[in-house]
């Protein structure tokens, strides 16, 4: 490990200095340094590192006490040598962000949404525009969540600990401090607009391309459309939803639906006529079609999500039965019944078939 670098020569402040010449120091290095105006420099975010550390050691009355009797070996020892790179607190979550991109993590600040859209719309694919609301950085304090021209203080719960301990009969036992979440120290003064938060909650537009067909449950990653996080942002990750259709549900790629079709014209043979969403279709029945049956129509369906070509539309039809029949009409049904063959009624000469066998051979049990 190399040589760390005395804090007072650091910040450029001589070793008397008061809290209020330190604090003006840092805050013209910080400046300078800070990684929104350095665009990712390596040197500027050592730096900045730098005077953060030496800021946060300095502008507490404890750890520079610590620090001048001691030097490093003292903050270690006090501290678990875990301090200095708390995260969440001057400048939001620009270290989280560092150490995430060195790591090749996901960055924080993703946010999960789910789009609905109708039926039609996944069919057509296309242009969609989602509006969503997600948090960017508070303008006003740059995500710092302390007011303006304020800084950190010694956490007055645990003072500066980290952590609470507390008699439990014969036990001690140390939890986090809840007031600086362990860190020791919490804000000056919190920025009022967003309450201490760093973020505010924005409304965002964006534009998607929707391939046609596009499935219930698809997911998309919009990559820097997540919430503001550190010095960038999260992504957005999308998940489309389609609505349930009043007419045609979806299976696979096929497009499935129910048609209502007259005795007459399952009998006979004839077109009915389908609405799709490409306009109205024909669709040729056979005769002695039975209720139930599906047709298809090759094309018909959804546009493949994957390769070429479509789905297929296939319709069931189900027989409408006729009610309030006049006299007249139930006279010529009965006419006509009585002119039925056994043959052409297989379904149910089976039916009956099966039935008397049943009985029969419960009698003869
Ligand atoms: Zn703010
Ligand atoms: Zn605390």
């Amino acid at each position: 490990m190399p040589a760390r670098r005395d804090y007072y020569e650091i910040l450029g402040v001589d070793r008397g200095a008061d809290a209020e010449a330190i604090k003006r120091a840092y805050r013209r290095l910080a400046m300078r340094h800070h990684p929104d105006r350095n665009s990712g420099d390596a040197e500027s975010e050592e730096r900045f590192k730098e005077c953060r550390e030496a800021f946060e050691v300095l502008s507490d009355p404890e750890k520079r006490h610590l620090y001048d009797t001691y030097g490093h070996e003292g903050l270690q020892a006090s501290s678990g040598g875990g301090f200095g790179f708390d995260i969440g607190d001057v400048f939001g979550n620009f270290f989280e962000q560092i150490f995430q991109a060195a790591g090749g993590e996901t960055p924080g600040g993703d946010l999960g949404l789910r789009w609905d859209i109708d039926l039609e719309e996944a069919y057509r694919g296309g242009r969609i525009r989602v509006r969503y609301e997600a948090l960017d950085l508070c303008p006003e304090c740059r995500g710092s969540g302390a007011r303006p021209g304020t800084g950190l203080r010694t956490c007055p719960r645990c003072r500066g600990a980290g952590a609470l301990r507390m008699q439990r009969g014969f036990f001690t036992v140390q939890q986090t401090c809840p007031e600086c979440g362990g860190r020791g120290r919490v804000l000056e003064a919190v920025c009022e607009p967003c309450r201490g938060e760093g973020r505010r909650p924005a409304e965002r537009e964006i534009e998607l391309e929707l391939p046609p067909g596009v499935a219930d449950g698809t997911r998309f990653r919009i990559r820097g459309a997540g919430h503001a996080h550190g010095r960038g942002h999260g992504n957005l990750l999308l998940e489309i939803g389609v609505r349930a259709h009043p007419l045609f549900r979806r299976e696979g790629d096929d497009l499935v639906c129910e048609a209502p079709v007259g005795f007459t014209t399952l009998a006979l043979g004839g077109a009915i006529e389908l609405a799709t969403f490409d306009g109205p279709r024909r669709l040729e029945v056979p005769a002695g079609t039975q209720s139930g049956e599906e047709l298809a129509i090759a094309g018909g369906g959804m546009p493949r999500a994957r390769g070429p070509g479509r789905g297929r539309l296939r319709v069931r039809l189900e027989v409408e039965i006729p009610r309030g029949l006049d006299e007249e009409q139930r006279r010529l049904l009965r006419l006509f019944e009585e002119t039925l063959a056994d043959e052409q009624k297989p379904r149910h000469i089976r039916f009956t078939e099966r039935l008397r066998d049943l009985l029969h051979r419960r009698e003869k049990a």
